[in-house]
This record gives structure tokens, C-alpha cells and sequence, in this order.
């Protein structure tokens, strides 16, 4: 089977992957967003909306005559001759989904793209799924995806169940407000306000434990949270301040993100529990990447057109086979 769908080919959905958003829950993001490129349109000079820069972004080596005989996953995808990846399809500027081509793009799918290159697999041939954030564990338990790139914040609960390669970028959770409103600048603010997350993510499980006088809602995922919060349905979004600026960036005149990140989100690679050989491959290979200038490369090029600068990416968290 050739696939030539560059930078991210999609796969059929997946069981248990995030189930397909309802046509009235894209509405109003979908128009917020249209709007926003309406606008930027009709205005001399003004630059085009950004969105990924596919010129800009690094061509990764595929690293010939490599080999990983201990892990079973890499035996499975050699074989099949390809990565099977779990993302997100919703998230601008780390994991997005082209609704027209299936192509998904963003800084997640490039650390997807370096890692199957340097453990010496075309990325152009990875096929990835859409799995959201309550689904991931079961999803790497099962085999349905050989590994996962999508905002996945290492934790030690998590990991009873997986096991993570990285971390690859820091990030903290934050809140995501409309414009206009000034009575909510930090989680503090929360008491008696509806407050959305997706199901299953860090943030929820904080907000939950932490500020219990918020009315906390779970979806599947954050673009319909982003939807009901365009539509006055809640008031707050709150999950990863590097997912709340990629919404806000592309609708600046609805959306802020507000106060400091409260929280300390590490991202990693989800990979199979007992798999520590695929582990430590991918520990090396992100480390690879750092070191010759694509983990920049690719961040400037997706996630940095969201206005952050690149930081230094944090150090690899090699923890023991147990
Ligand atoms: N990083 C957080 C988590 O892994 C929030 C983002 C997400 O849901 O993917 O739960």
C-alpha cells in the first residue's frame, strides 16, 4: 500500500476513538473561525490567518538499516510496514485534522512524524487516529494505535497503565474566557461558574478536586467545550495553556486565556506498559531531534505560530524498566 499524503494521513476511525462531533457542536467555533478569516481577508494588508506552514517544516531522515528486535510494536509496524499513531484532530497548532483532505498536522504530529523517522519507519506512511483523552489508556492496552502523541500529561497514575517516552514540552493549565468577560481571571473565580473540560484529562480531575465550587462539565473534547463557551453555555474552558492559546489565537477577538498556569503538564509519548525497548527508542529519538535542530524547527513552524516563542525543551525523563 503507498501512501503519499504528507504531513499526516488519516486512518478509518477507530473504536473508541472520540466520537465524531455533533454538526450543531462545531457550529459556533467553525463560525467564530470563519469569521475571524472573513475578516482578515477583507482588511488591506492584514496578514492571512496562520496555520500550520507545511514549506517550513523539517524533512525528517528515515533512518536506514535500523532495528528494534525487543519491542513487539516495532516488530508489528515493520512488519506492517508503517506507525499506527493515536492523536487529537481538534487542537490548533499541536494536533488538527483537515476535515477536507484527512490530513492531520500540528506539533504533535510532527514529534509523531521525527519519532517514526528515526526508528526507521516513513512518516509519511503513518496512519493516525483520533483518540480522545478518555480513550488513550485503553487504546495503547488494546494495540489499536502503537503509540501516542497528543497533549498526554506523564503522571504516576497514568503510568500503572502506560508507558511514557519523553517529556517533549512542558505545559500548565490555564482558562479560556470570552473577550469580554472580566469577572474570571484565575481558577479562584470559579466558585459557581460553569466550568468545561474534556472527560478524562488532568485538568478536569483538578478542577474537580480542587476548586469543588466550580460546575464542572466533561465532554469528549475541547472544541465542543470552546463551542458551548462561544455560545454562553459556560463560562470557562480550562484544560493546557498550550491548547487555550491555539483556540484563542484563531478567534483573538471572542477568546483570552487567563491567569497564570496552575499546574505543571509535562507531555509524553504514550507507548505500551511493557514495552520499554519502544520506551527508550523514542527517549532517543526525541533527543536526536533536539539535539539536531528539527524539534525547533518543527515547534516554530506549527505551535509557535500560536505567539510563543520556542522554550528549551525539558530534559528526557528516562525512568526505570519495572
Ligand atoms: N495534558 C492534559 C491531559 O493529558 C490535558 C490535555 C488533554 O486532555 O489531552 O490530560
Amino acid at each position: 500500500m503507498s501512501r503519499t499524503t504528507p504531513p499526516g494521513s488519516s486512518g478509518p476511525a477507530a473504536p473508541g476513538a472520540s466520537a465524531p462531533r455533533t454538526r450543531r457542536a462545531g457550529t459556533a467555533l467553525a463560525l467564530a473561525l470563519a469569521a475571524v478569516a472573513l475578516a482578515a481577508c477583507g482588511k488591506e494588508g492584514s496578514p492571512p490567518v496562520k496555520g500550520p506552514q507545511p514549506e517550513e517544516l523539517p524533512h525528517y531522515q528515515v533512518a536506514t538499516g535500523f532495528r528494534l528486535n525487543d519491542s513487539p510494536t516495532w516488530r508489528k509496524a515493520a512488519k506492517r510496514g508503517h506507525f499506527v499513531v493515536g492523536a487529537k484532530e481538534d487542537q490548533p497548532y499541536l494536533g488538527e485534522k483537515d476535515p477536507a483532505t484527512g490530513l492531520y498536522s500540528g506539533f504533535d504530529i510532527e514529534i509523531a512524524r521525527m519519532v517514526s523517522a528515526s526508528l526507521g519507519l516513513d512518516p509519511d506512511g503513518i496512519v493516525f487516529k483520533t483518540i480522545a483523552s478518555a480513550n488513550r489508556e485503553t487504546a495503547l492496552q488494546n494495540g489499536q494505535i502503537d503509540y501516542y502523541v497528543g497533549t498526554y500529561t506523564i503522571n504516576d497514575n497514568r503510568k500503572k497503565l502506560v508507558g511514557f517516552a519523553g517529556p517533549y514540552f512542558l505545559a500548565g493549565q490555564a482558562l479560556l474566557v470570552r473577550a469580554d468577560d472580566d469577572d474570571i481571571k484565575g481558577p479562584q473565580d470559579l466558585a459557581g461558574k460553569r466550568v468545561c473540560s474534556a472527560s478524562g484529562s488532568t485538568p478536569y480531575q483538578r478542577i474537580q478536586q480542587d476548586y469543588p465550587k466550580a460546575d464542572l462539565v466533561g465532554y469528549d473534547t475541547y472544541s465542543i467545550c470552546v463551542d458551548n463557551l462561544l455560545t454562553y453555555q459556560v463560562d470557562a474552558v480550562t484544560t493546557d495553556n498550550a491548547i487555550l492559546t491555539g483556540y484563542a489565537a484563531k478567534a483573538p477577538d471572542e477568546l483570552k486565556v487567563v491567569g497564570k498556569p496552575f499546574s505543571e503538564e509535562p507531555y509524553g509519548i504514550g507507548v505500551p506498559r511493557s514495552d520499554n525497548a519502544l520506551r527508550f527508542a523514542i527517549d532517543d529519538a526525541l533527543e536526536a531531534n533536539e539535539k539536531n535542530g528539527d524539534w525547533k524547527k518543527a515547534y516554530d513552524a506549527t505551535l509557535g505560530l500560536s505567539g510563543v516563542p520556542a522554550p528549551q525543551p525539558p530534559p528526557i525523563d528516562r525512568y526505570p524498566a519495572s
